[in-house]
């Protein structure tokens, strides 16, 4: 049985929450030390949860820890699992590189590290399943890179005016955003609109309604799609270069990469 397990218990304890049926703790900002003490239809063993926002991303289990995201491959969700990886006695820690996540081996072999996917499970014995295919990074890689040429291209589109205002003439999914810019039915036509280079104008106002863009982004764009491209020395810049950046962030962030 792993200390981290018992001593999750032992805090969880002495929590005065609940999340759903089960005796929780807060532990930090948005998230809590959750007990899950008897079998759960889903899952096989009892489980110490570490709960942030709606999902589990990290559930230690008497002889194994398993990762989630529930698609946030954010800063925070790094930090929670370290937060708890590092209270355990198991050798290892989520890191990034190159927009990629890896579970890698902390003191003794730097070099021993895995791919990161749902679910990855850190054994008691410190042998890892459950990774990510080492293809898997390189699928990652050439995603980033289509991302990164659609919002060059986009940002290049709209210099132009080849970008029209929003219409009910796009991606329907795109349209249909709500008002934090979350697509409507999912997110699978980013991968079309990657392949098929096709620029949708609302793309660029959910990701700057994502990013939590001030009303003179909107403005700006609004006017460089009327064909009135913003004045070169005071605002060029900063449409431009804001819309790529955003654009970026929301289709990595839509599409499960870290953002
Ligand atoms: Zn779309």
């Amino acid at each position: 049985m792993m200390k981290l397990y018992k001593d999750l218990a032992g805090e969880i304890r002495k929590g005065r929450s609940k999340i759903g049926d089960f005796k929780a703790k807060k532990w930090a900002n948005n998230t809590y030390l959750v007990s899950h003490p008897y079998s759960h239809p889903s899952v096989m063993d009892p489980f110490m949860a570490v709960h942030l926002h709606d999902t589990d991303v990290v559930r230690v289990f008497g002889d194994k820890i398993q990762l989630f995201t529930g698609g946030w491959k954010t800063v925070t969700t790094k930090e929670r699992i370290n937060r708890v990886l590092f209270q355990s006695e198991l050798d290892y820690y989520v890191c990034q590189e190159k927009s990629l996540w890896y579970v890698q081996r902390a003191r003794n072999d730097r070099h021993l590290r895995y791919p990161f996917a749902e679910g990855i499970t850190i054994h008691e014995d410190g042998h890892i399943t459950g990774a990510a295919p080492a293809s898997a990074s390189k699928k990652n890689e050439k995603l980033l890179k289509k991302i990164k040429k659609y919002a060059e291209g986009y940002v290049v589109a709209l210099k132009a005016g080849k970008i029209p205002l929003p219409s009910g003439g796009d991606c329907w999914g795109c349209y249909m955003a709500d008002k934090n810019g979350k697509p409507a039915f999912g997110n699978d036509h980013f991968i079309e609109h990657l392949e098929e280079g096709y620029f949708v104008p609302s793309l660029l106002m959910n990701a700057f309604k994502d990013r939590g863009c001030g009303s003179l982004y909107f403005q700006l764009a609004t006017e460089a799609m009327r064909g009135k491209p913003p004045d070169k020395e005071r605002f060029g810049g900063l449409l431009y270069e804001t819309a790529e950046r955003s654009i970026r962030r929301f289709l990595k962030k839509g599409l499960g990469l870290p953002s």
